[in-house]
This record gives structure tokens, C-alpha cells and sequence, in this order.
């Protein structure tokens, strides 16, 4: 569809930025995409509760940072006093002082060891809790955020949980192994300075503001920049999400080599993004290093007060010394600044998965239904998925009563599936209500509902796992009955063919059941709806995909076990329609009910049916 598709073998990067959907993509978000202040730190705060939470590491790792500092700042007088030493060449107080030095410099460096490997520990156990929470967020969000035009692509979400987690991380970590380590430093070697001249020191000082605002510039260039090459890998992870499970049709098209040329596309916009980020953070500690070059200065000036004899030489190397250790974690905050700058996106973008709006709202006082007779009320019901969308049902009223099973016939797009989406409240109707056993929906808990409306839908849905999983999935988490599942699968037909799969019921039928054939498939989602043994069961062209014989099976079984559930089918078979006590034709979002003994009575045939538009 995009242009490139049409020159798979000669790509023209200059069509990248004028390509509709990718460009479209690679603007951030509204809210993000405003500026920020010159220094802020407000992407902080919705990781603040999980930093609090890993105080313990958090502080030992401190404590560790002070010993480190503490050990640093004992250099100093150290390595003043050598240069006396060398001037008396006095060797015991020289292996004495050598001595002490080699001391300091173990037990800073198990500090430093220690403070990482617990500010690490801090780090990524934020993130972990970070990921799970978002995940579970991201499962809990409304059905439309997932499809229809503004649905978000799978491998965006993916990405986000995966390498952007990881990614804050890396940047809880810089800003904890530098706030209290490098704040420490400074104060231990400002401290030294201003022992040592005070002058000096304050003439230093001034030019701490002029870099700090340098840096903060700079970093708020570099998350501007990152926040690009982040949407850019998120793109191309999407992207890849979207073709691989869909590699039939591309290879029975010839379309791997557009696809590749389409993976270029985003590929090179990635590269260009992460090139320019790469320039960026390779540019910024130059910059900061130029900006050093003032402390020359305070050479110049200090040999100058030495010459006047203000102050004495051991004096003013210890200055120097703690000059540059001072500036060393000025350094190192500048740094972690930008470090954080940069992971800054991967904060927002994965707490942007967290803040919305739902439009089903389970109510505080919802209740908790036990068991259902199946008494099913449409009354009134208007919707339609957007603002601007046409409406898919308008003043739809239905009722089924228990133990009724209602065929659901009309045109592809007239709403059906839509219809069986409301009643189990993936979606708000925009007026009327729905009642179950003449409750409003609205007042069930969600859990509890969805527990009494077993649903077999249009598009099949198997994961990657055994087929007792697939079918037991309502236990997914606790104990399979196998029993039950051997009996669903028999019901519903399949029972024999999963006997011939090579483990029977524990082979594994791949990603998406990608090992079964589609009837195969069909049936095992008929099973898993049976093993849930609901008041209600859906069976949304359940019976599609299986021949005639194999549909008629799984019918008259289904007819035979369903006596006492209520039944929605939607069906394009003439014989599935006639099982039904009642028949309905949704057209138009409108919805008519017409006796099913007059399809009968009118010597309608599948073919007459097929004709007159009532079923498909
Ligand atoms: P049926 O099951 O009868 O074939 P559907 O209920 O799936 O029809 O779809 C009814 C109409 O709603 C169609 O026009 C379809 O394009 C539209 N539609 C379905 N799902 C969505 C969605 N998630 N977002 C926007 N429009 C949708
Ligand atoms: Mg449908």
C-alpha cells in the first residue's frame, strides 16, 4: 500500500521521509512531544514508588558510596604529604604513608564494588516490578486499544515491556550510582579546597553554574533525540510483528522482497535516528572535556599566589588534587544526566501504556454472580466504535430467554460479531442496556460475567503450548482437568485427530496452533469453549473452516449437550440456522427476527438463502 511496495528492488531513501505511514509514526506523542522545562526530572516520578520500595538495597549501596568517598578524600592529604616526604626522603615514613594509601585504595574499591552491585540490585528490581505492573495494565485495557484503527501494534507494546524496561534500568541505575556518590565527592573535595585556599575555591566555583547549564542544554537535545531512535525501534519491531505471523501470504504473494524493501524503509529510518543519537551523546562529554580546559586557570592563578608566597607547594597540590577529584563527579553528574535524558522516553513510553481512560468500568459495587439461567435482554441498544464511525447497531432490541439457542444470520460487517463483543462487555454500548437474567451488565462483575459466556470467536486463537493447555485454558494457572478436556474434545469432534497427533494430548501445535489445519483448529476452540462449561456459549462461525460431515457431528453433538445452555450462533449454514429454536438477521444494525420454519416452509435451499442475502 505505501509507496516503496512498488519498487521493491531499487530503494529510494529520500522517499523515507515523504512516506505517509512511517513519518506518521515517528511523531511523538501529543502529550510527550510538548517541551519540558530546561531541567526536569518529572519523568521520575512514576518510577519514585518502586525506588522507595528498594530503599534497603538503595541505602546499603550508599552507605557503601560514603565509605568509598570517605576513603578518596584521605588520598588527599596523603598525596600532599608524599610531596614533603620525597623532599626529606625520610623511607619509613614513606612505607608508613605507602602503606596507608594501598589501604584506602582496597577498601574504596570494595565500596565501589559493593555500592554497584547493590544500586544494580535496586535498579533492576525496579524495573522488573516496573515491567509486570505495565504488562498487566496493557492485558487489563480496553479491547479498542488493541484493534481498530488507532490499535497499537503488537511489537510497539512488546518493545516497551522488553528493551525499554531495560533501558530504565540503565537509567534508575545512573541516577542512583550518582546523586549520593558524586554529591558526597564534591562536598569531600570542596571541603579540601577551601583547607587548602579558599580563594582559589571560590574562584573555581564560578564555574560549576556555566557548566551545569551547558549540560542541561545539552541533555534535553539528547532526549529529544532518543526519544526518536526509541520510536524508530519500536516501529521496526511492530513491523516485524506484523509480517512474520503472516509469512503464507506473503510468500504465496512473492512479496518477500517488498517486505524486505519495507523492512529497509524502517530500518534506515532507524539508523538514521540512532546515528543521530549516537553523534549527539559522542558530542556532549566532548563538549563538557572543552569546558575543563577553564580549570587551567586556576593553575595559572595558583602559580601566580605560590610565587607572592601566600601559600606553600604541598598546599596547592593538594588543591589540584581535589580540583580534579571535584571534578570528576561534576563530571559524573553531567553524565548521568544525560544518561537519563536519554532513558527518559523509555520512562514516559512505558507508563504512557498505564494512563488511560477506560471506557468499561467495572462499578465498586458490581456484584459477583454465582449462576445464570441465560436469560439474555437487549434493549435499545446504539453503537458504534468512534466519534466518527458509521454505527454498527441502532435500537437493537433482543430477547433470548434460557435454554434458547438463536441463530444470528445477516450480511459479513452487519454487526454480529459486534453484537456477541457488547453482551460481553468488551465494549460500552453508546445508549440503551444490556441485561443478563435482568441485570444490567453494567452491574456484574467483569470477571464474573465473562465466567457464564463461554465464546468461540470468528478469528481462532491458540497459543503456542500442549493441546490439554489449549483446551484446559481456563485453568491455565491451576489444574487441568484432564478428564474434562478429553470430553470437551470428543464433543466437540476432535478427540481422534488429537489421538494421532505424535504426543496425543500434550503435543505442543506451535505458534498460533500453526501444527493444526483450520477445521483442526476450529475444533479445539469449540472444545476449550465446552471445557468451560458456561450458562452461555457464542459460537461466532464457529463451524466454518469444517467440512460437512465433520460440522454435522460437532452440531448434533452440540445440539445433544446444549439442551439446558443458552446458545448464540452465528452461522451460514442453512442447516446450523434451522438447529436453532429462532432465527435473526442483523442488517443494517438493525436487527428482525424470522420464524425458522418459514425458511423451511419457503423451500428455501442454502443456495435461495445465499441469493436472498440472508446468509452468506
Ligand atoms: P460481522 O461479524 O457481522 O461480519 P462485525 O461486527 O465484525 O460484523 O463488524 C461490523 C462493522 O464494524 C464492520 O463495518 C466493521 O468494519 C466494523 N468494525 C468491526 N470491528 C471494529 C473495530 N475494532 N473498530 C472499528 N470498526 C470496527
Ligand atoms: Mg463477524
Amino acid at each position: 500500500s505505501s509507496p516503496s511496495r512498488k519498487f521493491p528492488s531499487s530503494i529510494k531513501f529520500s522517499m523515507v521521509s515523504s512516506c505517509p505511514g512511517v513519518s506518521e509514526a515517528l511523531k511523538p506523542d501529543s502529550k510527550l512531544q510538548s517541551d519540558r522545562p530546561f531541567i526536569s526530572f518529572s519523568s521520575l516520578v512514576p518510577i519514585t514508588p518502586y525506588l522507595m520500595s528498594e530503599w534497603e538495597p538503595i541505602l546499603k549501596g550508599w552507605i557503601c558510596s560514603a565509605v568509598s568517598v570517605y576513603c578518596l578524600s584521605k588520598y588527599v592529604p596523603t598525596v600532599g604529604k608524599f610531596t614533603s616526604i620525597f623532599a626529606s626522603v625520610d623511607a619509613n615514613r614513606f612505607t608508613r604513608e605507602g602503606l596507608t594509601l594501598a589501604g584506602l585504595v582496597l577498601v574504596r574499591c570494595a565500596g565501589s564494588y559493593l555500592q554497584q552491585a547493590f544500586l544494580w540490585e535496586a535498579a533492576l528490581n525496579s524495573a522488573y516490578r516496573i515491567r509486570v505492573y505495565v504488562f498487566r495494565k496493557v492485558l487489563e485495557r480496553d479491547l479498542g486499544f488493541f484493534e481498530g484503527t488507532g490499535g497499537v501494534a503488537a511489537g510497539d507494546i512488546a518493545y516497551r515491556v522488553t528493551a525499554e524496561a531495560s533501558d530504565v534500568a540503565d537509567t534508575v541505575y545512573a541516577v542512583l550510582s550518582t546523586i549520593v556518590p558524586s554529591t558526597l565527592q564534591i562536598i569531600a573535595m570542596a571541603a579540601q579546597m577551601l583547607v587548602a585556599s579558599p580563594v582559589l575555591s571560590l574562584m573555581s566555583a564560578l564555574a560549576i553554574p556555566c557548566m551545569s547549564l551547558v549540560i542541561a542544554y545539552l541533555g534535553e537535545r539528547l532526549r529529544k533525540i532518543s526519544r526518536k531512535a526509541h520510536l524508530s525501534v519500536a516501529e521496526l519491531s511492530g513491523y516485524i510483528n506484523e509480517v512474520l505471523p503472516r509469512i503464507l501470504v506473503v510468500k504465496s504473494n512473492n512479496a518477500e522482497l517488498c517486505e524486505v524493501a519495507q523492512f529497509q524503509r524502517f530500518a534506515h529510518i532507524d539508523l538514521t535516528e540512532h546515528l543521530k543519537k549516537k553523534k549527539m551523546k559522542s558530542l556532549v562529554p566532548q563538549i563538557v572535556q572543552v569546558m575543563y580546559t577553564g580549570t587551567l586557570l586556576v593553575f595559572c592563578i595558583g602559580s601566580l599566589v605560590v610565587s607572592r608566597g601566600s601559600i606553600d607547594c604541598s598546599q596547592i597540590v593538594s588543591f589540584v588534587t581535589s580540583l580534579v577529584l571535584l571534578i570528576e563527579p561534576v563530571q559524573g553528574i553531567g553524565k548521568a544526566y544525560n544518561e537519563f535524558k536519554q532513558g527518559e522516553p523509555a520512562i514516559d513510553r512505558l507508563f504512557d501504556l498505564t494512563r488511560f481512560n477506560h471506557q468499561v468500568i467495572e462499578k465498586p459495587d458490581a456484584v459477583d454472580i454465582d449462576s445464570v439461567t441465560g436469560d439474555i435482554k437487549f434493549c435499545g441498544v446504539t453503537f458504534k466504535y468512534g466519534e466518527n464511525m458509521p454505527f454498527v447497531l441502532q435500537q437493537v432490541n433482543l430477547h433470548i430467554r434460557p435454554g434458547q439457542t438463536v441463530a444470528l444470520v445477516g450480511p459479513s460487517g452487519g454487526g454480529k460479531t459486534t453484537l456477541t463483543k457488547l453482551l460481553l462487555r468488551l465494549y460500552e454500548p453508546l445508549s440503551g442496556c444490556i441485561l443478563l437474567d435482568d441485570l444490567d451488565i453494567g452491574d456484574i462483575t467483569l470477571a464474573s460475567l465473562r465466567r457464564h459466556i463461554s465464546l468461540v470467536s470468528q478469528d481462532i486463537a491458540l497459543f503456542s503450548g500442549s493441546v490439554a493447555e489449549n483446551i484446559g485454558y481456563r485453568d491455565f494457572m491451576g489444574k487441568i482437568n484432564m478428564e474434562q478436556v478429553m470430553e470437551a474434545a470428543k464433543i466437540a469432534n476432535a478427540d481422534e485427530f488429537i489421538q494421532m497427533l505424535p504426543e496425543g494430548y500434550n503435543t505442543n501445535i506451535g505458534p498460533r496452533g500453526s501444527l493444526l489445519s483450520g477445521g483442526q483448529k476450529q475444533r479445539l476452540a469449540i472444545a476449550r469453549a465446552l471445557y468451560q462449561n458456561s450458562s452461555i456459549l457464542i459460537l461466532d462461525e464457529a463451524t466454518s473452516a469444517l467440512d460437512h460431515r465433520t460440522e454435522k457431528l460437532v452440531r448434533q453433538a452440540v445440539e445433544r449437550l446444549l439442551d439446558n445452555h443458552t446458545v448464540l450462533v452465528i452461522a451460514h449454514r442453512l442447516e446450523t440456522v434451522l438447529m436453532a429454536d429462532r432465527v435473526l438477521v442483523l442488517e443494517g444494525g438493525k436487527l428482525e427476527e424470522i420464524p425458522p420454519s418459514s425458511l423451511l416452509g419457503q423451500g428455501l435451499s442454502n443456495d435461495s438463502l445465499l441469493s436472498s442475502g440472508l446468509i452468506i
